[in-house]
């Protein structure tokens, strides 16, 4: 995994392969930033990723993934993804600033836009405004919430309480005071001070989550 830009975002990114053992070569354009992560990342290299020359030494077209994490440079942030589809990666990742810049970057042949300040921005609001404990939008209209269990529903088998025709949702996984989570089936019977994830259309597992206690 090749990742190009090394500010707060791909730092994280890069530590984080790092530590799960994928191996990773990250460039940055800046000396000093790859000389203060260099004890950390095995394959680190300052070098301008607009020159294609660097990066064909650099050896980028072997690698199948590569993720550009340069931010507010805008102008090196589409020539470096466009030099990454000219090299035919397989799969790329792109940070973007806002909508527009992730729409050019689609347009070049990005596969995967990300915008981190916006997403967590609504990722954020959902958690502010309701009673959710976690809240995670696994697509449009599709989310799974951790959360506390209803007070109708503690006590019964999950299979018995009709949540799915009631509120439209589907408990998956529970976790109770002390233990790890494990999956939920028909057979479950909650108890109070259990924490549950719910999946479900993103509105009703959010109504869903006022209920709880
Ligand atoms: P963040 O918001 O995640 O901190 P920034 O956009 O501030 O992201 O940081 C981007 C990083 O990308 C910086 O470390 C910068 O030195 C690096 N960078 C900018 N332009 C290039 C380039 N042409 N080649 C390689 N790295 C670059």
């Amino acid at each position: 995994m090749v990742v190009i830009g090394l500010g707060r975002f791909g730092t994280s990114i890069a530590l984080e392969l790092a530590r799960r053992g994928t191996e990773v070569l990250a460039i940055d354009s800046r000396a000093k930033t790859v000389q203060a992560l260099s004890g950390q990342i095995t394959h680190i290299a300052t070098a301008d990723a607009t020159d294609i020359e660097a990066l064909r030494q650099l050896g980028v077209q072997d690698f199948y993934r590569a993720v550009v994490a340069i931010g507010s440079d805008l102008e090196a942030s589409i020539l470096t993804a466009s030099l990454l589809v000219e090299l035919e990666i397989d799969d790329i990742w792109a940070k973007a600033v806002s909508q527009q810049h992730g729409r050019i970057l689609s347009r070049l042949g990005v596969h995967h836009v990300v915008l981190p300040e916006h997403d967590m921005g609504e990722r954020v609001a959902h958690l502010v405004s309701g009673r959710m404990l976690d809240y995670l939008e696994v697509d449009e209209n599709f989310a799974l919430i951790k959360t506390r269990p209803p007070k109708e529903i503690v006590g019964m088998p999950l299979g018995r309480t009709g949540l799915r025709r009631k509120y439209g949702v589907t408990v998956v996984a529970v976790k109770s005071e002390g233990e790890e989570f494990t999956y939920a089936s028909a057979e479950t019977e909650l108890m109070y001070g259990d924490i549950i994830v719910v999946a479900g259309p993103t509105d009703r597992v959010e109504r869903f989550a006022e209920l709880g206690f």
